[in-house]
């Protein structure tokens, strides 16, 4: 029973948020990053396996430098149909405030077939076939649900901050405040997640040269 412990959590007539039901997408290999701003933000990345998704929340969020790690806690795993859900948990709900899809896509185990039983042995390495993630990855455990989610050097490194270069929602473009705007909730507090300005492109740390890293749509 996967998804026990987010039912558990959860008043179905009071979110908004999907129930507990399994189900599987044609590929299998879905995932997708949820930037949440609740208490704290943070980025929640989940990674289907077995009709549910593996879920950890990310605090700082991805990075494409392969010197940094990042801590990602585990937590319940979710339904698939989670993947789809952007809006605004009420406040006083379990994680009461307001959800993006910040990204999504396929991945693809580099390491093992049996994903499961990778995460089990507590190391998962995936390659990211996202709109604004791609590349080769991997989640670590180093004690209980505490991991690690590093990128590993590849062609799309840079040391450029994926989540202040491309805030937005990958379904919608909204960022966290229009989305509370929308749909009903704190527009104050959603926007603290939103990044004061978008930093110029010619930064001091810049990609190799010879680089080039695709990585969020440009606007068509
Ligand atoms: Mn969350």
């Amino acid at each position: 029973m996967a998804l026990t412990e987010y039912k558990k959590k959860r008043k179905f007539d009071k979110t908004p948020e999907p129930g507990p039901k399994e189900k599987r997408t044609r590929t299998g290999r879905m995932f997708v990053i949820q930037k949440h701003r609740a208490t704290q933000l943070h980025y929640d990345f989940r990674l289907e396996v077995d009709g549910v998704l593996k879920s950890w929340a990310v605090p700082k969020g991805p990075s494409l430098d392969p010197t940094v790690k990042r801590l990602a806690m585990q937590v319940e795993d979710h339904p698939v149909d989670y993947a789809k859900f952007e809006g605004v948990i009420p406040e006083g709900e379990y994680g009461g405030g307001t959800v993006m899809v910040w990204d999504y896509g396929t991945y693809k185990p580099e390491n093992a077939d049996d994903v499961s039983q990778a995460l089990q042995k507590g190391e998962l390495k995936f390659s990211l076939n996202g709109k604004k993630l791609k590349g080769s990855w991997v989640l670590v455990r180093t004690r209980d649900r505490q991991w690690l989610l590093l990128k590993h050097r590849d062609y799309y490194t840079t040391e450029e901050e994926v989540t202040e270069i491309a805030p937005a929602s990958i379904l919608t473009r909204r960022t966290l405040a229009e989305i509370a705007e929308d749909e009903g909730g704190n527009i104050k507090k959603a926007s603290t997640g939103d990044p004061k300005q978008v930093p110029p492109r010619t930064g001091v740390k810049r990609r190799k040269k010879g680089q080039k890293a695709k990585i969020w749509h440009s606007n068509k």
